[in-house]
């Protein structure tokens, strides 16, 4: 079972630094037919052609492969739960060799590279028990580039809804290039300030371009907060145009009444993501 779950988390490492998964993917290509400015059509083509290059290349698609989280979703009767933490850590200095990753876990006051992409809380893993008895498990390289302009603000509780579009369209004013636009602005209103990044981060990145909001009213707020930020003109890499988001994808949590968090995460174009499904047999698959 260790080796399964090793090879499954090395495979889907693999895919998601080389493939942009299908949503993402189209959602450039539409950015692309729709743009009416050169310049940035012409960055669109480029990073639609670098995405092609990566995939009859078989390399990665950005030299930053980032940081790995995983979001792990284990069954209750899952056999050899207890290998599947050191499995994952191991796997990522497989993949870190045989990729190879950038080696890109730097200790904070040392500034000592430990040269295979973990170290403390590296990479970071996210557990969900969940009913059966399979594992699954995303895994999400994130780029520096885009984690930089990441904000987290206390806003009054009363002003809701206009404290949270001033928040998000500030963000984004303020990131311009800094993400490698266009992005897709995860949104996480509520909760404790840890809730709000950790739902923010998830509606970024997990969360496929297309699939609407479970809420209705958000769903509208999305769209909303997508035309407004597409409005500002930043665009493709900072250089102008129609789209500076693919989408915003908003969460929440209840909340204390005294507090209203809200935590703007981005997910730059190369948006990557693979899910691993590995059954009590050692038999694996990964999708995208
Ligand atoms: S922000 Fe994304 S696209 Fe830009 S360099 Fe980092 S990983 Fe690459």
């Amino acid at each position: 079972m260790i080796e399964a779950i090793e090879r499954a988390a090395v495979e889907a490492i693999e895919r998601a630094v080389i493939y942009i998964p299908p949503d993402v993917k189209a959602a450039l290509i539409k950015a692309y037919q729709e743009e009416e400015n050169d310049v940035a059509r012409a960055q669109l083509k480029s990073i639609l052609d670098n995405i092609e290059l990566a995939e009859k290349t078989m390399r990665p698609v950005c030299q930053d492969t980032g940081t790995i989280t995983f979001y792990v979703d284990v069954g209750y009767e899952f056999p050899g739960v207890r290998y599947i933490r050191d499995s994952l850590i191991n796997s990522v200095r497989v993949a870190t060799q045989k990729i190879p990753l950038r080696p890109n876990s730097v200790h904070p006051f040392k500034n000592v590279n430990t040269g295979d992409n973990t170290g403390r809380y590296v990479p970071q893993i996210y557990w969900e028990l969940v009913p059966g008895d399979s594992l699954k498990f995303t895994v999400v390289p994130k780029g520096g580039g885009s984690g930089y302009p990441t904000v987290l603000r206390m806003v009054p509780p009363g002003r809701g809804f206009d404290a949270l579009r001033e928040v998000v369209l500030d963000a984004v004013y303020r990131a311009g290039a800094m993400p490698c636009p266009p992005t897709i602005v995860g949104v996480g209103v509520g909760g404790g300030i840890d809730t709000a990044i950790f739902i923010a981060k998830k509606a970024a990145t997990l969360r496929k371009i297309g699939t609407l909001n479970e809420d209705p009213e958000l769903a509208v707020l999305e769209g909303e907060l997508a035309k407004a930020i597409n409005e500002l003109g930043i665009g493709v890499m900072g250089l102008g145009g129609k789209t500076t988001v693919l989408a915003v994808h908003l969460d929440y949590s209840h909340r204390h009444p005294a507090s209203y968090p809200v935590a703007v995460v981005f997910q730059c174009w190369a948006s990557r993501r693979a899910t691993a499904i590995v059954k009590p047999s050692g038999d694996f698959q990964v999708i995208q």
